[in-house]
């Protein structure tokens, strides 16, 4: 199954690349709740289209975290 680029087609994409971005507190990610009521960062992996530089998906590797949202 190939993805293809959304603005250019190309299907020359490199998967799963961490984003290791750092910030003030840690990391770029998304957070979720861990068992001690402390929050964890699931880092965000992206998808990157080689020909034109598109971020053509990010996604993280643990998807059923209690997150953590603004409601
Ligand atoms: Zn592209």
């Amino acid at each position: 199954m190939k993805t293809k680029c959304p603005e250019c087609g190309s299907d020359e994409l490199v998967r799963d690349i961490p984003m290791s971005q750092a910030v003030e507190a840690g990391y770029a990610g998304l957070q979720y709740k861990t068992a001690l009521l402390l929050s964890g960062t699931e880092p965000l992996l992206s998808d990157l289209c080689t020909q034109c530089g598109t971020v053509v998906r990010l996604h993280v590797k643990n998807p059923e975290r209690k997150w953590e949202t603004k409601n």
